[in-house]
């Protein structure tokens, strides 16, 4: 075996590649651009060597430095991770001329799989079934409208050299090309500086199914199950699991043999993936051959019991495969989601900054795989990528259950991520249910927002963890005031029945608290519903709550200003006002007295922060219409207008703070 290589990466791939040298015995590596010097990555490994400033072009896409390095420290192997160089073919040709081994496969296969025509060809001659369509380059507009003609719509257009779904386009018919053609060209040329385009039939709501192989330098080629990975947004994989529900054995072998055949017939060694199309009526179509190490690896290696890394260090050594097709089981299930720095709520955008809180779940049947921590720094210079929650289960809603919990407890705080986001999808009753298709999050989700009402029982979960923390901090406050009204205290006999009333945007839950602060273990009613709660001690009521109910965990995130309590569970995220029943009392019949008063103004239902005005002196508007966009507890919500009317004046400036019931604007009377 090796004894020391060069991990040509960074961020979570670069850890998790560390971990299996580490059990393996050998030593490693790592390379870091400036803004990553005290990443984990670094740390990890026993040595490191500094590449340049951060951005990717003066720093891991610099191949002479990183083979420089490796011959510097003596490293014997190279691991490219995926990503940055991984399929790049001088570099593994370069790596190899410099008399080190490039764990992956020879570089000239690189070069003709990272080719989507030329990978097509290929896998046309092995026999393999490829989506319908024109295997060469367009010519031009004409070319690819008489292409298109040919095929039939809808097509896709799509880049030669494609990669994260950049480039591709779906016309549906003659009169999208022109502007799409145009698009595609230009978005290929920018992200891979060429613009070889070519078109396949766009198949209709299909699955993804990829099949990974391991092959070794004798000619042994396995495959180790399918991965499905239907949810995509943008093309780009949110949710990946193994096994996949679309596939029985007899498709499974039919696909993992096909795999294998285009495997042979590229000469392929190491692992690799083969991407499949899987369509409504059962019939598979080849894709392309991703020629390294995948990001949704962890999945197979929990159902196979593999460790993939492994595997490529003993096949780049020279080793044959330690299993036989025959040797090959599959057991249970995992599914793995990806957590990235983005935001949701406007767009997916990437976000950035330093993680301030970082607590990663731990436990039996979980995996995190994380190149983060508190304290690191996400920066706009590479993939927003921060980690990967994988869980196992014997059955799908086991695995799928599991994770749920995983990214209820994922509290990561400085940055915003699309956690709550990939929870919800999992919580979708059509993903419980295995109805997976790449239109999956189109179909279902708007703005990242769930288009059907989440599950009652849930919503009715987070008011009473909100309830919950409300009312244990208001008897912090008594607490504390303690001393002072002992005596007074010590006449008052706790009566252990607290009543709340909790809205939740257009939900109300009467809560009914009966317990004693001095216990763990509540009854609680909501509305007509009753839980039993075991609660944590009164003291760690923080940002993170766990919370047993009904005999099974449950765990929050929490942020709270007053009577507002934001809450993220199961991927459902909402703010809750809490009141006690005299003051909901109250402000029932406050706005009726005050109306008349207040119509002509537009009141802060809440604090925060002023994130956009949406109107301006003067506008006409109407009854519901949102006028101004309020960013409070991390959520970002519309404040409407009560009325028909005209703008008369607007009160406050985006970036300010506002307290509940301060005037935004007001209307002409
Ligand atoms: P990339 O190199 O960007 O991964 P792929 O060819 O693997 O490109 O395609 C990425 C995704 O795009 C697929 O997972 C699938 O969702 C969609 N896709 C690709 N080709 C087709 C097709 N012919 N019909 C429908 N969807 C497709
Ligand atoms: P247990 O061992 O009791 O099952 P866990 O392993 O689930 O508890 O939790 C371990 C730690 O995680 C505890 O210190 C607990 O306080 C903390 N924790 C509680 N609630 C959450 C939450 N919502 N998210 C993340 N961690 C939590
Ligand atoms: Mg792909």
């Amino acid at each position: 075996m090796f004894a020391k290589i060069l991990i040509a990466n960074r961020g979570e791939i670069a850890v998790r590649i560390i971990q299996t040298c580490k059990r393996l015995g050998i030593e490693t590596v790592a390379v870091f651009s400036e803004i990553d010097s005290r990443s984990l990555h670094v740390r990890q490994a026993d040595e490191a060597v500094y590449l340049g400033p951060s951005p990717s072009n003066t720093s891991y896409l610099v191949k002479e430095k990183i083979i420089q390095a490796a011959l510097k420290h003596n490293c014997q192997a190279v691991h490219p991770g995926y990503g940055f160089l991984s399929e790049n073919t001088e570099f593994a040709n370069e790596v190899t001329e410099a008399g080190l081994v490039f764990i992956g496969p020879p570089a000239d296969v690189i070069g003709t799989l990272g080719d989507k025509i030329a990978s097509k060809a290929l896998a046309f001659k092995a026999g393999v079934p490829v989506v319908p369509g024109h295997n060469e380059s367009l010519a031009d507009l004409n070319d690819a409208a008489t292409v298109a003609e040919e095929i039939g719509y809808p097509v896709l257009l799509k880049p030669a050299a494609g990669g994260g779904g950049r480039g591709m386009r779906i016309v549906h018919s003659r009169d999208e090309l022109d502007g799409a053609f145009k698009a595609s060209q230009e978005e290929t040329r920018k992200a891979f500086g060429d613009n070889t385009i070519f078109l396949e039939r766009y198949i209709v709501n299909p699955r993804h199914i990829e099949i990974q192989i391991m092959a070794d330098q004798s000619g042994n080629v396995i495959y180790l199950g399918e991965r499905e990975c239907s949810i995509q947004r943008r093309y780009q994989k949110v949710i990946e699991e193994s096994p996949s529900l679309a596939v029985d054995e007899e498709l499974r072998k039919k696909m993992g043999e096909t795999a294998c055949a285009l495997a042979r017939e590229a000469g392929y060694t190491s692992a690799g993936t083969v991407e499949f199309i899987l369509d409504q009526n059962g019939d598979f179509f080849f894709l392309e051959m991703n020629t390294r190490l995948q990001v949704e690896h962890p999945v197979t290696e929990l159902v196979t019991g593999l460790d993939l890394v492994e595997l490529q260090l003993k096949v780049a050594v020279g080793e044959t495969l330690p299993l036989r097709q025959e040797d090959v089981t599959l057991k249970g299930w995992s599914i793995e989601a990806r957590i990235c720095a983005e935001d949701p709520q406007r767009n997916f955008l990437p976000s950035t900054g330093l993680i301030t809180r970082y607590a990663a779940p731990q436990g039996k049947n979980i995996r995190l795989d994380s190149g983060i921590e508190a304290g690191s720094f996400v920066s706009v210079y590479y993939d927003n990528m921060l980690a990967k929650a994988i869980s196992w289960g014997e059955t799908r809603e086991e695995a799928r259950k599991a994770l749920v919990q995983v990214l209820n407890r994922h509290h990561l705080e400085g940055v915003i991520t699309n956690v709550d986001f990939a929870n919800a999808i999992l919580n979708h009753p059509a993903f419980i249910e295995g109805c997976l298709s790449t239109g999956f999050i189109d179909e279902h989700f708007d703005n990242g927002v769930m288009k059907i009402e989440p599950a009652r029982e849930r919503l009715e979960f987070m008011a009473i963890a909100a309830t919950l923390v409300y009312h244990n901090r208001k008897n912090l406050v008594r607490e504390s005031l303690k001393p002072m009204t002992a005596r007074v205290g010590a006449a008052q006999k706790q009566e252990n029945r607290y009543h709340y009333v909790v809205k939740g945007e257009t939900t109300i839950f009467k809560m009914q608290l009966l317990g004693d602060m001095n216990h763990n273990n509540w009854t609680i009613e909501v509305n007509d519903n009753q839980y039993e709660v075991i609660t944590p001690d009164f003291e760690y009521y923080r940002r993170r709550l766990k919370l047993t109910i009904d005999g099974l965990p449950e765990y929050f995130r929490l942020q709270y200003s007053g009577n507002f309590i934001w809450a993220a569970f199961s991927g459902i995220t909402k703010i809750f006002e809490i009141y006690s029943p005299l003051e909901w009392e109250l402000a029932q019949y406050m706005p009726k007295e005050t109306k008349a008063v207040k119509e002509n103004i537009l009141l802060s239902p809440m604090p925060g922060l002023v994130v956009q005005i949406k109107a301006k002196t003067g506008d006409r508007v109407y009854r519901g219409q949102d006028l101004v966009v309020i960013e409070s507890m991390k959520m970002e919500s519309g404040v409407s207008s009560p009325c028909d009317g005209e703008v008369d004046e607007i009160k406050v400036n985006p970036g300010q703070a506002v307290e509940s019931g301060d005037e935004l604007l007001t209307f002409k009377s």
